[in-house]
């Protein structure tokens, strides 16, 4: 684990800044976090039952002893209309689903028809704070709103709420644990919200990281077009070493772990880790 993780539960009230990205703005909303998910779906194997599966997106697909090696790619800081298309375009192609931290802040008509399309594809749309500020400096009565507007946002245009929660700058406390009824989610980066880190370097720093139950921590802002770079040739490098890409309630039901979403102090960035480091 690095330093900087490290830094993250030491300390009382203001628990860490992590200077760990997103470097724009967004929002979202919560709701219960309560989807069981070690428990698992009926699967059967009949169109019927397939077609009302891919109506329910965010829901594991399969039985989790079928799952293999797994990551999970997420995204923050959309929706837009001009990065998440083509990063929709290339999960689409090469068949595999990613979790997107969407901004509340960033939903709009035209963008959330591309939330829709990721939701419709399997992708699961979880929750950025509404406005994309460091929360570890809000009440808790101002978290709760940050959380709920997006959620709603989320809920009133996929049919479902956010189910997992990622801080903005990685910026935690615990009046935040207690406020945020979801689970918290890191991961592991590749500073991709800076220029100066090429594509290239942005796949090495990815492919470095992978490992089973990672979670990669990626950003579809709206220009950040060598992300995008990165991911063609990311998304085929990591299926070919045999990882399943998948969503992060995939993630964790596909390990059989159940996230905390309780006052624990934990953000995970590996499905499989118990502690911060
Ligand atoms: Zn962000």
């Amino acid at each position: 684990m690095t330093a900087l993780k490290r830094l993250l539960l030491i300390g009382g009230s203001v628990m860490a800044l992590l200077a760990s990205g997103c470097g724009s703005e967004d929002g979202s909303a919560p709701q219960s976090s309560e989807t069981p998910v070690t428990e698992a779906p009926k699967v059967t194997t009949t169109a019927e039952a397939v077609t009302t599966v891919s109506n329910t997106t965010q829901h594991p697909v399969k039985e989790a002893a079928e799952y293999g090696k797994v990551i999970a790619l997420t995204f923050d800081d959309g929706p837009n209309t001009t990065c998440t298309p083509k990063v929709l375009d290339l999960l689409e192609q090469y068949g595999a689903r990613a979790s997107f931290f969407v901004i509340g802040d960033n939903i709009n008509e035209s963008s959330a028809e591309v939330m829709k399309r990721a939701y419709d594809m399997g992708c699961e749309i979880n929750n950025h704070s509404r406005t994309h500020s460091y929360m570890n400096k809000m009440t808790a009565e101002e978290i709760k709103a940050e959380i709920k507007y997006t959620s709603d946002l989320v809920e009133k245009y996929t049919g479902e709420p956010t189910r997992f929660f990622r801080p903005p700058y990685i910026a935690v406390n615990q009046t935040m644990f207690d406020s945020i009824d979801l689970p918290f989610i890191n991961g592991k980066g590749c500073n991709d919200w800076e220029d100066k880190v090429s594509a290239e370097q942005r796949v090495e720093k990815v492919l470095a990281q992978a490992e089973d139950g990672a979670i990669i921590l990626l950003h579809d802002q709206a220009a950040n077009f060598q992300t995008v770079q990165a991911l063609e040739t990311l998304i085929p490098e990591l299926q070919k070493q045999g990882y399943e890409l998948v969503t992060l309630t995939e993630l964790f039901y596909a390990k059989g772990i159940e996230p905390k979403s309780d006052s624990t102090p934990i953000i995970y960035s590996n499905c499989m880790q118990e502690t911060n480091w």
